[in-house]
């Protein structure tokens, strides 16, 4: 596979800055690996304080040039961008299932959802409107102007290669903004080829620079420059934390996007087959490795049996291997810091009584492999419904009173709650809306779309992606008064 996208010109293994494929000014390399196999897919640049220095001149640079293009022809560049996306999907889901893992079908589906951002942002480039305000004097105008900010620094994790960058790029060129992108080191390549589809559509040298490494090296140098206006995150609470408080010196706009505990509440009245399905989906999805996976399966007590049995014969049926495998629904872990999470999270709850109905093991293929994993008897005493296993592992706890939800809300509230996954909500409007924290999704489990909201709530994050509103994300407002028009 590698030596496919390699004669393609899409296996990138150096970053990029100001338009020139770059190495490390101390030529350290750290390798990319498969995580199904173990083998080595490629060695990337090891970047650090100087390179990004770099990268955000680069950046500066071209600001001044790309924030003057018309509105319709960064649009017209944007859409060259996801045409090119869309051109070479499946050579780009192969490169995100050699570097990520997760099976070939699930990465092809990520570039179609990475790249429709592209499409969403070319057409809203269009769509930057100012405001004219009635002003308090009869002579006066108030125009309101819409700008902006400047150079952006885009941190993104590894478990959605592209997908993560297209959200946060898309709109920032949209507006007239060049980024600076430090990927995962864990998958820098896909962001290296999307890259190098960037420059094939035309979008200016200089617009998107990518650097990886030393991660908080390059952070900090991002928070550091005055050159940078907006620092846009996804990953964990922890380094989102120190990113804003890193910020401050600068006073810079930030986006955050962190950790999540979602649960999946299965009513009474639900249809099993539609409730065990879309739980699969919430759950198991990249093996579990999403912010919006189900944590928690909440079941009530009336259908509580017949669901137990019915999801645990489903998640018997997913077949775990590599991804580049026919049939596989389940990949393997990103590493072993993953699988040894999961271990200590399965651990803590059979201490504190839980049963593992199925799977809790390793899995016989090896490496980072995991067992699909059903657990019952979870309290909210565990780790496994206090914080993301981010893992195969479904914990499922029993609802006896349906007025208990709001209880069991109100504990998640206080941990970070995000999503609720209702597989059959058949309450008011009004109690839905109770249960909306980041996203309430209402008998489906596949949360997202390039047209909805991500709506990030209390310290779950501070962050609109992907709808009209994302692009005030990265534009600032400046108003004038003026005596005429
Ligand atoms: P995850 O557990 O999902 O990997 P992280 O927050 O560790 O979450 O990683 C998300 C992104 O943040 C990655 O690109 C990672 O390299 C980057 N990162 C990690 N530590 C820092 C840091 N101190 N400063 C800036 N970026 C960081």
């Amino acid at each position: 596979v590698a030596a496919q996208l390699r004669s393609s010109g899409l296996l990138q293994t150096q970053g990029l800055i100001g338009g020139k494929w770059t190495e490390a000014y101390d030529g350290k390399t750290i390798e990319v690996c498969n995580p199904a196999t173990g083998d080595v897919i490629a060695n990337v640049p090891c970047m650090g304080r100087r390179e990004t220095a770099d990268a955000i001149s680069s950046a500066y640079d071209t600001f001044k040039s790309w924030s003057k293009f018309t509105a319709t022809e960064r649009s017209k560049c944007l859409r060259k961008w996801y045409d090119l996306l869309i051109a070479h999907k499946d050579e780009l889901g192969k490169l995100i299932t050699l570097e990520q893992g997760k099976p070939l079908k699930e990465a092809v589906g990520e570039v179609s959802y990475g790249a429709s951002f592209i499409e969403f942002f070319a057409e809203e480039a269009k769509r930057v409107y100012g405001d004219v305000i009635p002003a308090t004097l009869a002579d006066r105008r108030i125009v309101v102007l819409k700008q902006p900010v400047g150079v952006v620094g885009a941190i993104t994790p590894w478990n959605f290669p592209l997908a993560m960058i297209t959200r946060k790029v898309g709109p920032a060129l949209a507006c007239g903004c060049t980024v600076v992108i430090k990927p995962s080191e864990l998958t820098p390549l896909t962001a290296l080829a999307a890259a190098e589809l960037s420059l094939q559509a035309g979008i200016p040298p200089g617009a998107i620079n990518v650097v990886m490494g030393n991660a908080s090296d390059i952070g900090e140098t991002l928070l550091e420059s005055p050159q940078v206006r907006k620092i846009t995150f996804t990953g964990s609470t922890a380094v989102g934390k120190k990113l804003m408080a890193g910020a401050a010196a600068t006073v810079k706009k930030v986006s955050l996007e962190l950790g999540g505990n979602a649960p999946c509440i299965v009513f009474d009245d639900a249809d099993l087959d539609v409730a065990v399905k879309g739980s699969l989906a919430a759950k198991f999805r990249n093996s579990g490795q999403t912010c919006v996976c189900a944590n928690r399966i909440i079941v009530q007590e009336g259908i509580y049996e017949k669901f137990l049995n019915a999801f645990s014969a489903a998640v018997r049926n997913l077949q775990v291997g590599n991804g580049f495998t026919e049939g596989v629904a389940q990949g393997p872990l990103i590493n072993e810091a993953a699988v040894q999470k999961v271990e200590a999270f399965l651990q803590d709850a059979t201490s504190k009584g839980a049963k593992i109905q199925l799977g809790g093991q390793r899995h016989s293929l090896g490496m980072t492999f995991y067992e699909p994993t059903v657990v019952s008897n979870v309290n909210s005493e565990m780790l496994l419904s206090r914080e993301e296993v981010f893992g195969p592992v479904a914990p499922i706890c029993v609802l006896k009173l349906r007025r208990k939800l709001i209880h069991i809300y109100k504990q998640l509230h206080a941990c970070l709650a995000c999503c609720l996954c209702s597989i059959n909500c058949r309450g008011s409007q009004r109690e839905r809306e109770r249960y909306a924290y980041g996203m309430c999704m209402v008998r489906e489990g596949f949360p997202l779309t390039e047209t909805r909201p991500t709506g990030k709530v209390k310290s779950f994050g501070l962050m609109r992606i992907g709808e009209k509103w994302t692009m005030d994300e990265f534009k600032q407002f400046p108003y004038i008064i003026c005596d005429s028009i």
